[in-house]
């Protein structure tokens, strides 16, 4: 699998990260069954690193998601092709594990590191590869700011690789396919 992806560096130091921390498949197991969750695009400000952190949904999109529940029948629905969150969310297998993350009221973690210091990173619409585009994050520990420059034709070859975590957000296994 080829993809392409974006660089992130800092206009002051040699920090370096990039979108494909955020590849591959990522899963909660709780009570013997998994649930996939969705994950973003973050600064760990204990692994000072790009990092892929939790995405929760809001309380609105769970609420929603539950009414929706009430009703459906239908097959789970596909992230790429569902715009709609809370339809997507309450189309999925194993929607009590989300439930659980959720009950618990807890902060998003970092998924390398399993705590939450993070910021998450928002990336513009339009990025390009000749020129760096700011990402308005202070990079922690230094003057500069974060900033995002595509890889442009460049593509990087990746295994698919599953992570699977606890309810708490911590890892308990990799497995590269
Ligand atoms: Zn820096
Ligand atoms: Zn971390």
């Amino acid at each position: 699998m080829s993809i392409p992806f974006i660089q992130i560096g800092c206009t002051e130091c040699d920090f370096r990260g990039d979108t494909l921390t955020t590849f591959g498949c990522y899963l909660w197991q709780h009570e013997g069954n998994v649930f996939q969750f969705e994950r973003q695009l973050g600064l760990c400000l204990d692994c000072n690193k790009v990092v892929a952190v939790e995405q929760l949904p809001s309380s609105e999109t769970m609420e929603q998601a539950r009414a929706i529940r009430r009703t459906y029948n239908g097959k789970p629905l596909l992230r790429f092709l569902e715009k709609d969150d809370a339809r997507y969310l309450a189309s999925q297998t194993h929607f009590e594990i989300l439930e659980a993350v959720c009950e618990l009221r807890r902060l998003p973690v970092c998924l390398e590191c399993g705590n939450s210091a993070i910021r998450q990173i928002e990336l513009p619409r339009q990025i390009y590869s000749d020129t760096k585009v700011s990402l308005g994050l202070k990079h922690p520990w230094c003057e500069g700011t974060l900033e995002a420059q595509s890889s442009g034709g460049l593509r990087m070859g990746l295994t698919p690789i599953t992570y699977t975590y606890d309810i708490y957000g911590h890892l308990l296994s990799t497995v590269n396919e």
